[in-house]
């Protein structure tokens, strides 16, 4: 499942022309456009409004292609029926605010329209899921998540920072809700687009929502991260397909058989961390008894140091051995201010 088209509707030529041209390619794909642009600061391009909704409705009856839009109010949500479009989706400046998305659900009550639910701005499962389930309880029977990043003060490279853990959460707990990946705007910028849409699609998600406009530098919004029909047929004929499972029995025995590797693997970790801890609460009881401060900068430093040096040194990357680090020093520091203040 694809859907494509321009951040925003600009005009009803841009809007027009480029469903056409998508439709050549990817007829079954929905055509997306914005007509009311939730910006982060005011004074940048807000949207056309109500008047592009005629383009895309006009768009939708040239090319065959659904149309959608975002809405972000129970207004956008009367003047997108009353202009017959196909499909709605909520924002992730909107899917952030249960209050929000409530009042959405219930002007939808009762239509039954496919409803695409981006995820939110900060990093919050239960949200996301929460925002699905507002649709749903109205009786929404097509609601569709659309993975597109998270908002981080170092999202570098990305414009937002995948934290793909969150969305196969989703996939986990709802393996029957459909999942998008927008790679757009977790990318931020087109160079990085092609390598987002390989890993949704080895995540096994169910497609890609990708923003395409007919002259990206001269877009209106997200100029960066657009692309060209052109250059998204380059994007979709680069990505290598693979499926879900294999018939190959030889394929099945060697995957068990790494597969008892990885969990008696697993489990020596598992009883490795447990042991360190064990001592790391014998050094907190040590240092309650001789009234020495959990933090010893020192310390933290050359076990960093070490860390990286002989964690690299195994072929492990920098990025796993900072993070890894950093959970078992904050579980560790735990463990002895529980101890030391008891
Ligand atoms: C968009 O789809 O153009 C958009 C504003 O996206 P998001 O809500 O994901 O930021
Ligand atoms: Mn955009």
């Amino acid at each position: 499942m694809y859907v494509l088209g321009p951040c925003s509707a600009e005009s009803r030529e841009q809007v027009v022309e480029t469903a056409v041209s998508i439709a050549n390619h990817f007829p079954k794909s929905i055509f997306r456009a914005g007509i009311w642009k939730p910006r982060t600061r005011p004074g940048n391009f807000e949207g056309i409004g109500e008047l592009g909704l005629s383009w895309l409705r006009e768009a939708g009856d040239k090319s065959g292609l659904k149309v959608a839009t975002e809405v972000a109010n129970t207004r956008h949500v009367e003047l997108a029926l009353k202009n017959d479009i196909d499909v709605l989706w909520v924002g992730a400046r909107t899917t952030v605010n249960p209050f929000y998305v409530q009042e959405i659900a219930e002007a939808l009550k009762g239509m039954d329209i496919p409803i695409m639910v981006k995820n939110p701005l900060a990093p919050d499962f239960s949200l996301w899921l929460g925002a699905v389930e507002r649709f749903e309880k109205v009786g929404t029977s097509q609601v569709i998540a659309i993975h597109r990043g998270f908002h981080h003060y170092d999202s570098k490279p990305y414009r937002n920072l995948p934290q793909w853990e969150i969305p196969i959460q989703l996939m986990a707990e709802r393996p029957d809700l459909p999942i998008l990946c927008d790679i757009s705007h977790i990318g931020g910028d087109r160079a990085l687009l092609a390598g987002i849409a390989q890993k949704a699609m080895d995540l096994n998600m169910n497609g890609l929502h990708i923003e395409v406009h007919p002259d990206p530098a001269e877009a209106l919004s997200d100029s960066r991260q657009q692309i060209t029909t052109d250059q998204l047929l380059d994007l979709i004929s680069g990505i290598e397909w693979r499926e879900a499972t294999t018939d190959n029995q030889e394929f099945h025995q060697s995957l068990r058989h790494l597969r008892s590797e990885v969990d008696s693997i697993d489990q020596d970790v598992l009883k490795a961390f447990f042991r360190r801890m064990e001592s790391i609460s014998r050094i907190g009881a040590l240092k309650k008894k001789n009234k020495v401060t959990v933090l010893q900068v020192k310390r933290w430093k050359k076990i960093e140091d070490h860390y990286l040096t002989e964690g690299k040194a195994l072929g492990l990357s920098e990025e796993f051995l900072t993070k890894l680090l950093h959970i078992i020093h904050d579980e560790s520091m735990r463990i002895q201010h529980d101890i030391m203040n008891r």
